[in-house]
This record gives C-alpha cells, sequence and structure tokens, in this order.
C-alpha cells in the first residue's frame, strides 16, 4: 500500500524462517507476498519497555478506572505493542476468570485441585474472539478502514458485529454459511445491526469467498488470518498466568477450529520464555470434534510436524485433495469447530512444537457429556468449549496428562450462545433429541436433567416434588 512506516519496532513476517520476509504494519495483508505462508506480528524487543517481571503488571490492577488498565487485552499492551495504547479500541474484553473446577476433576480423571477451567464466555460478545476483536480493530482502525468482514461459525461474527456497533468507527459485514450458525450467535449478529450475508454453503466456502470479496472491494478482513486479531488473543494466556500467580500451569487444553487459539496461545507462551519472563512452557493440547478432525488426522494419523518450518506440504495437499475427491465436510454439534480446512494450520503445527503439543479427537457424545458435567457445577459453556474438558479425559485415559498435572481447559464461549444443543441433550422429547443430537450419532443423555412431567393437578404435583427432592 506504499504508506510510511507506522511504526519504529512492530512488523510483520513470514512465520516461514527460510523465507522470513518483513512487511510494514501498514500493510494490511492475509499472508506472505512473497512465499503465502501466515505472518506474525513481530517485535524488536530489545527496543522496547518489557517489563522484567510478570508481577509489575499488577500494578494495572490499582487503576481500573483506566479503560486501557481495565482491558484485559490492553493492560498487558507492552507484551502486544504494534499500536499506540491510546489509541487502541477497547469495550471492555478480557474480565475473564479462572475456575477450579473440583466438581469436573474426578470425572476427567485428575485430582482435586488439578483441574482449571478459563472461562473466556465471560467477554463482552460472550467468547474469546473479542480478545482479538480488540487487536484487530484496533489496526483497522490505525489504517483508517471504513469496513471490517469476516466469515464466520458465529462468535467471531458476533464479537465484529459487537465492537462495529459500540464504537461506531466501521460498518461490519458477515459472511455465514446456511443453516450453520447457532441460533445465539446469529441473534447478536442482527440485532447488532451488521451487514448478513448467507451464502448457500458451510464455514469453508464463506472462508473462501469473504477472502476474495474483501481483497476486491478493500475491506478489511478481521478473520484469524489476520496476526494482530492473535496477537490479542495472546492474552488468555496471559490471564491464566495472571491467575495462578505467575506459576505455569502443566496443561493448556484448547478446542480446535481454525487453529487460531492455539496458535496465539503457542506464541504468547514462547515470547514469554524468549523474554525470560516464563522459566518453564505449559505443554499444549488442542482437541479437535471426531466430525472435524483435520489437525488430529494430519498430526496423529500421518506425523506432520512443524518440522524447522518445512512440514510436509506434499502430505497436507494429498489430504486435502482426498477429502475434496470424497467430499467430506465438517460436521459436528460443537459448530464452532466444524471446520475442514484450518486457516492456521501451520501456525498451529508450529505452536505444537514451541509446546510439546499433542493433539487428540473427541466424539460430539463425549463433547455434550462433558458439558453437561461442567454445567453442574455452574459454568455454563457451548459445546466447542467443552471439547477442552472432553478432551482432558481422553488425555488422561491415555496417560499422557497425568493425575496430578496442573491442567487450564479454555472454555471459550458462553453456555447461551447455542441452548438448542443443550435443551436437546436434556430434553424428555425423543423426537428432539434425534432431531438434533441423533444424527451427530449422540445415542445417550448422560447427565440429562429432564423435567418432570406431571399432570397439572396440585396432589401429583406435591408427589412429584416430594420424591424428587
Ligand atoms: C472460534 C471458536 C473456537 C475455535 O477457535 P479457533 O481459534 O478457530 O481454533 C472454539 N470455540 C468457540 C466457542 C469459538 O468461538
Ligand atoms: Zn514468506
Amino acid at each position: 500500500m506504499g504508506r510510511s512506516q507506522l511504526s519504529d519496532w512492530a512488523f510483520q513476517r513470514c512465520i516461514s524462517p527460510r523465507c522470513g520476509a518483513t512487511f510494514d504494519i501498514g500493510e494490511t495483508l492475509s499472508s506472505c507476498l512473497r512465499c503465502g505462508e501466515l505472518l506474525d506480528v513481530d517485535y524488536q524487543w530489545d527496543r522496547l519497555p518489557v517489563p522484567k517481571s510478570l508481577r509489575e503488571f499488577e500494578s494495572a490492577w490499582a487503576r481500573r478506572h483506566d479503560p486501557f488498565a481495565f482491558s484485559g487485552v490492553w493492560r498487558f499492551h507492552s507484551l502486544l505493542p504494534f499500536a499506540p495504547r491510546e489509541q487502541s479500541v477497547t469495550i471492555g474484553e478480557g474480565q475473564t476468570l479462572l475456575q477450579r473446577a473440583d466438581w469436573v476433576a474426578p470425572y476427567v480423571g485428575l485430582e482435586p485441585g488439578r483441574l482449571f477451567l478459563q472461562y473466556e464466555g465471560m467477554n463482552p460478545s460472550g467468547s474469546f474472539k473479542d480478545n482479538g476483536m480488540a487487536a484487530a480493530f484496533t489496526h483497522a482502525r490505525l489504517l483508517g478502514a471504513q469496513r471490517a468482514a469476516c466469515a464466520s461459525t458465529g462468535n467471531t461474527s458476533a464479537s465484529l458485529a459487537l465492537y462495529c456497533a459500540v464504537t461506531r468507527l466501521m460498518r461490519a459485514i458477515i459472511f455465514v454459511g446456511s443453516g450453520k450458525i447457532a441460533s445465539g450467535k446469529l441473534a447478536q449478529a442482527l440485532e447488532f445491526g451488521a451487514l448478513t450475508i448467507q451464502i448457500q454453503g458451510d464455514f469453508d466456502d464463506a472462508m473462501a469467498r469473504v477472502k476474495e470479496v474483501a481483497k476486491q472491494l478493500g475491506i478489511y478482513l478481521v478473520n484469524s488470518l489476520n496476526p494482530f486479531r492473535l496477537e490479542g488473543q495472546k492474552t488468555t494466556m496471559y490471564r491464566v498466568l495472571e491467575a495462578l500467580g505467575w506459576e505455569p500451569p502443566d496443561w493448556i487444553v484448547v478446542p480446535g477450529g481454525n487453529l487460531g487459539n492455539s496458535s496465539a496461545f503457542g506464541k504468547a507462551l514462547w515470547e514469554l520464555k524468549q523474554l525470560d519472563l516464563i522459566k518453564r512452557i505449559p505443554r499444549l493440547a488442542v482437541v479437535n470434534a471426531s466430525g472435524a478432525n483435520t489437525l488430529s488426522q494430519l498430526v496423529n494419523t500421518l506425523g506432520v510436524r512443524w518440522n524447522a518450518g518445512e512440514p510436509d506440504r506434499h502430505l497436507i495437499a494429498e489430504y486435502f485433495r482426498a477429502m475434496e475427491a470424497e467430499n467430506r465436510r465438517a460436521s459436528t454439534i460443537a459448530s464452532a469447530i466444524e471446520i475442514n480446512r484450518p486457516v492456521n494450520l501451520t501456525k498451529c503445527l508450529r505452536a505444537l512444537e514451541w509446546c510439546e503439543g499433542v493433539v487428540c479427537d473427541v466424539s460430539d457424545q463425549d463433547i455434550l457429556d462433558a458439558k453437561a458435567q461442567v454445567g453442574i457445577g455452574g459454568f455454563g459453556c457451548e459445546p466447542a468449549s467443552a471439547a477442552s474438558v472432553a478432551g482432558t479425559k481422553e488425555l488422561v485415559r491415555q496417560g499422557i496428562i497425568g493425575k496430578d498435572e496442573r491442567v487450564v481447559c479454555v472454555l471459550t464461549g458462553h453456555q447461551l450462545k447455542d441452548p438448542n444443543a443443550t435443551v436437546a441433550y436434556h430434553t424428555t422429547d425423543k423426537e428432539l433429541f434425534s432431531k438434533v443430537l441423533g444424527c451427530r450419532g449422540v445415542r445417550r443423555a448422560t447427565f440429562a436433567n429432564r423435567a418432570v412431567v406431571v399432570p397439572n393437578d396440585l396432589e401429583e404435583i406435591i408427589k412429584a416434588v416430594r420424591l424428587y427432592s
């Protein structure tokens, strides 16, 4: 775009070590112009006032009247300093909570005090996407963008629509697949006034189209290909560490869809280690749904690795070619991770390398049972989020996670995002159950809390209440 340099120390860099091309942060790119790989935002840390200890961030707690000190993203500004702090966009994101979850620990096979749930559903739009949106929006504003677009399984569009509505800085344009978006998320996008383009197809189709449209019309793209968005998503890790008194846990477990979060977490932890702000990097576990398990197939079945920046591209291309030839479409109740072509695949492979990571996949049955267990403790989440808990159970079963290790599962989205799945799980209506869940291979609602059906008769009602309470 030929703008003058926007920052003296922040730049974009191709993640391929062999290429390593760099670009000004004033450019809007979704891939390297030289080789096509993904881009990072990178910094010349030695020219920046990096904190000497993570404890320095605690001083922000006393300054909560300052919106940038209040924001769970921008109070860590010195770890994502691509824009001047005062020009950052915040709507109060990142006020999220790490909760010790002793009620779920036995379910996944961990000892008491070992399982923690990081509840990102407390964000303003109800999912972790707000962490990234605050950062992408800041970049978009820096460039003077008037319109911002995304393809979405729902939560990115809800977040974009909210940021546009609150800040009035840009017009939101969202691309969704037909019938694929959970009602809570669609409700948000529509009510917040986003231009909603519904195309016939699934997320992968919408993603391909939005890239073309954004390019032709010069619209700012906020999908997780956007490296600035991932800078914001690093902050979940900072808040987890903060909540644990800056002592890294043994494991971070996260659902994998487009693999933006896992990539951002890996970068966050790697940078903290490089800056000598943590002594040890937690291990990363990325959990796919069995019906959308590209990462798990590539890593576990085909043995694809980051391989110093040279993953086996031929094997990966073959995998996608076969998928296309067989017309295999992603299918899972966890709609937020119903993605077969994860855009951040190579970045996630790098994160797995940095964090000695593992991948597994879990069935929709396991996801919904895990979700019900999370809910019993009063921590509602949407189905995709529960994949982290189901995945932990699976990895403990496989002996990969030890019973006495400290595990943080990231609950990515709010319970009310997808009420249909929850109601269908607990329903007494067999038809509803089979319509919503049966077609996903879900056979039982192991932890259902079913309504007790009684006639409208006082004696019968009293009998029922006595019997069940
Ligand atoms: C977007 C989303 C995911 C998937 O995250 P990726 O970064 O795309 O892997 C998981 N859960 C929820 C609730 C989401 O909104
Ligand atoms: Zn490159």
